[in-house]
């Protein structure tokens, strides 16, 4: 299969492709302004985004990763805290969790969308953690109204992780705007991408918003006068907010592209060695990821590859089971192995032409 009839999981130079005269004015502005970071355009990249999100206030930061680390210790997450979250969903909280000094607390997701069980979550919730994040995995928004009310009930802050959700929205409420922090990445994969690393914490607390910005700032509270423990440097550059408020007009039309793409895959796939997850592409969901599962995943992804479709395995490994983070003794937890076993993402992105959905449908659909 030679490269131009390839499809890819992500292809940089497509992405970028309907966006290029506005970076590339958006670029020149910055180049003009002389000023790199924490200017203008990181202040109007916050400004439009928490419009955008219906939210008080949106702090730029360096990448998604800080962003979950700087919300837990914003709400005061610390050495001897303990955090619950999943495991399934890239090791990203727990990196996070244990950059504050905590540990984590792993609960087991549900089966259908492999989201936090609010089961499993209310009867972790006795354990009475510093904090809770909730992922909202492939796009699809987990059951945060009931989690939230659980939480709250029990006096423990939520935060949203949405760096695969911008946009996702239950009854016009967008996500990260359920928790007491919602975090995002732009990293150039994720719905909303920038060309480089970047990050944004969100909250409509304005002492959650003031505590933040100190925190991504040397702890600062004003020039050279540190008076929040654990700040550092986790800044969102100019470049990056620059091209950010350029694509971010675009988002909503590319994201109901990603839901139709979804919900072609849901009509047109048929295989007894595949599930689907069902109702992908509704209202809380922007499809970040199109996820399904089969026993027989190996034998799938070179089928697929041998047609010319790359795929992908988010994730393939429970983060107690990262061999770096072995210490917190011995769990399982039965949805999430199973999960880690059978999943398999297709390329789904707003760029996709119909042929090449029909042809990644077909695809699955002969693989015997
Ligand atoms: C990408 C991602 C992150 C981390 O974002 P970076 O910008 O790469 O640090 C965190 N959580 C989830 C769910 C992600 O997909």
């Amino acid at each position: 299969m030679n490269d131009a009839r390839r499809i890819s999981m992500f292809d940089g130079m497509r992405a970028q492709q309907p966006h290029l005269p506005a970076i590339r004015a958006a670029i020149d502005r910055v180049l003009d302004s002389g000023r790199y970071v924490l200017g203008a355009a990181v202040s109007g990249f916050e400004e439009q985004f928490a419009r955008w999100l219906g939210v008080g206030s949106v702090i730029g930061v360096a990448n998604g990763s800080d962003a979950l680390e700087l919300a837990l210790r914003a709400v005061g997450v610390g050495s001897g805290s303990t955090v619950i979250t999943v495991a399934n969903a890239g090791g990203y909280s727990t990196i996070a969790i244990r950059a504050c000094g905590a540990t984590p607390v792993y609960v087991d997701v549900d089966p259908s969308q492999l989201l936090m069980s609010v089961v499993a979550l209310e009867q972790s919730l006795r354990s009475a953690p510093t904090a809770v994040i909730v992922t909202h995995l492939y796009g699809r928004m987990a059951s945060i109204e009931e989690i939230v009310d659980r939480c709250s009930r029990a006096g423990v802050p939520v935060i949203e992780d949405c760096a695969q959700a911008h946009g996702a929205e239950i009854d016009g409420r967008r996500a990260g705007s359920f928790g007491k922090i919602g975090c995002f990445s732009f990293y150039p994969t994720k719905n909303l991408g920038a060309l480089g690393d970047g990050g944004a914490v969100v909250t409509s607390d304005p002492t959650l918003a003031a505590r933040l910005r100190a925190l991504r700032q040397y702890g600062w509270s004003e020039k050279y006068l540190s008076t929040v423990a654990g700040g550092r440097n986790s800044r969102l550059d100019e470049l990056q907010a620059a091209i950010l408020s350029a694509k971010l007009p675009h988002l909503d039309a590319e994201n109901q592209r990603r839901c139709e793409i979804a919900r072609r895959y849901e009509a047109g796939i048929r295989n007894a060695h595949v599930q689907i997850m069902e109702g992908r592409g509704a209202k809380d969901d922007v499809v970040h990821l199109y996820v399904i599962r089969s026993t027989r995943r190996a034998e799938l992804k070179s089928h697929l590859a041998s047609l010319g479709i790359d795929s992908d395995i988010h994730y393939p490994r429970a983060d107690y089971a990262q061999p770096a983070w072995r210490d917190h003794g011995d769990i399982v937890l039965n949805e999430t192995e199973l999960a880690g076993a059978e999943v398999l993402s297709l390329p789904c992105h707003p760029t996709l032409s119909d042929q090449e959905v029909a042809r990644v449908i077909d695809a699955v659909c002969c693989f015997v």
